[in-house]
């Protein structure tokens, strides 16, 4: 940040006091400019044994598979977010359910949080973000050419616990 969001003017970066890490702060009317980490929320789509990714049509990880997900909006609760990506990525029409995974990316700011998710029919097609979308069996899933780390960590998880006929939260940190 250079400027305040607020007047315009140059941000200097200090610790403000009481505080004990650097902010941009404006000098000119006194806004304190704190930055947090940004939430992902995303779905992941079943049915019957098969697994809903979507092949990503924009940077970072053109090309590469990926669970439904994106940044929370102002505005909306972590449901509504999970829902919305599964819909402009894949026009899914799904069912939340549990939350299932919770990452913590510190090296980018991130936390993602994956919800499982009951697919309601197979009239999924691909949104503006994705090239392509498809169901996958857990013998067919491209793990060479995931996107994240993060759909890596839930799908494999996933299939553990299906294995295992019992699902659980799974919290996580990958830096
Ligand atoms: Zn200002």
């Amino acid at each position: 940040m250079k400027f305040c969001s607020q007047c315009g003017k140059p941000v200097i970066q200090r610790i403000p006091e009481g505080d004990n890490r650097p902010r941009h702060i404006c000098e000119h009317c006194d806004t304190i400019h704190y930055q947090n980490p940004n939430i992902v929320a995303g779905t992941l789509p079943v049915w019957d044994d098969k697994i809903l990714l979507c092949k990503r049509a924009i940077e970072p990880r053109y090309g590469l598979w990926t669970l439904p997900a994106g940044f929370m909006e102002n505005g909306e609760t972590m449901e509504e977010a999970a829902a919305r990506e599964s819909i402009e990525e894949a026009n899914a029409n799904i069912e939340l359910e549990d939350i299932y995974t919770i990452i913590s990316l510190p090296h980018v700011n991130q936390v993602y949080i994956m919800y499982r998710a009951r697919l309601l029919d197979l009239e999924f097609f691909p949104g503006s973000e994705s090239l392509e979308v498809r169901l996958f069996s857990e013998q067919e899933i491209p793990w060479q050419q995931l996107a994240f780390r993060t759909i890596h960590y839930t799908l494999k998880n996933f299939f553990a616990d299906r294995d295992l006929g019992k699902f659980r939260v799974h919290t996580h940190s990958i830096y």
